[in-house]
């Protein structure tokens, strides 16, 4: 395509880990994390040893979507991950209160930031999926730069405007030679539950278009669904809570599309 041939994917910085891979939107509220935790989990399904890093400083809803609160141990001078529905999670919403908002400024949330990759006892992992906080801001940079990502899943609604924002996020990883893995279309139909017409209710295709035009793999949609939220809400995503339902399968195309 335009952009030439992907570089070969470089070593991750993290002792251990092989692939880092992060899941970004253009703006909060899209889906990102709830995409993030299904994909943890679908490719958990596929066999390999995966964790996920909550890196939405100012929003960790992690703890929530695993169903987590317990306090994160120490040994060896590094924190121990929790280990929940099979992978290894960590979040920021588990090292502070949780109900306190959080007032950091650029420098600290770096810190905070570089500390959830350096100072987690991550390995050893085939995979680390780093839910990343929405836009294109200073944490979003460190994580880019310090990480050594293996690639870039971009979550968007197929709304134009989530679509212009994904697109600042995709240009942010291709400045700095992370491979984009593809563009989700999240909330993409809707099915009514009672007369099973289905319905776009943010538009359609909008994300597919986008993807040919910027040259990078579309991965499908994903359906507005009750259950996803319920799901979610529940601490217990839709992969897990309901393995062979169509959403569970719409995030396992998403996970072999990624492995
Ligand atoms: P972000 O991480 O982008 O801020 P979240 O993953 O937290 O977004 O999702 C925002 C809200 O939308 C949550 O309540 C979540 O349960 C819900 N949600 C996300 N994706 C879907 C979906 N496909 N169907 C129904 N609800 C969804």
């Amino acid at each position: 395509g335009a952009h030439g041939t992907p570089p070969p994917p470089k070593p991750t910085t993290i002792p251990g880990v092989r692939h880092v891979v992060a899941v970004a939107s253009g703006k909060g509220g899209v889906g990102k994390s709830t995409t993030s935790v299904n994909l943890a989990l679908a490719l958990r399904d596929l066999g390999l040893s995966v964790g996920i890093l909550d890196a939405d400083i100012f929003g960790p809803s992690l703890p929530m979507l695993l169903g987590i609160n317990e306090k994160p141990s120490l040994k060896d001078g590094m924190i121990q991950p929790i280990l929940s529905h099979g992978v290894k999670a960590m979040s920021i919403g588990l090292l502070i209160d949780i109900d306190q908002p959080v007032v950091w400024r650029g420098p600290r949330v770096m810190g905070a930031t570089q500390q959830l990759l350096k100072e987690v006892a991550w390995g050893p992992l085939d995979v680390l999926i780093v839910d990343m906080p929405p836009g294109t801001g200073d944490v979003q940079l460190t994580m880019v730069q310090q990480a050594t990502l293996s690639g870039a899943v971009i979550v968007s609604t197929p709304q134009d405007l989530a679509l212009i924002d994904a697109r600042k996020g995709l240009a942010m990883f291709r400045k700095v030679n992370v491979p984009i893995l593809g563009i989700v279309e999240n909330m993409s139909s809707y099915l009514c539950p009672a007369c099973g017409h289905e319905a776009h209710i943010f538009g359609h295709g909008g994300a597919a278009e986008a993807a040919s035009e910027l040259d990078a793999p579309f991965l499908g949609g994903i359906p507005l669904d009750m259950k996803i939220r319920l799901s979610a809400d529940e601490g217990n995503p839709i992969v897990e809570s309901a393995p062979d339902s169509p959403e569970a399968a719409a995030y396992r195309r998403i996970a072999k599309a990624v492995a």
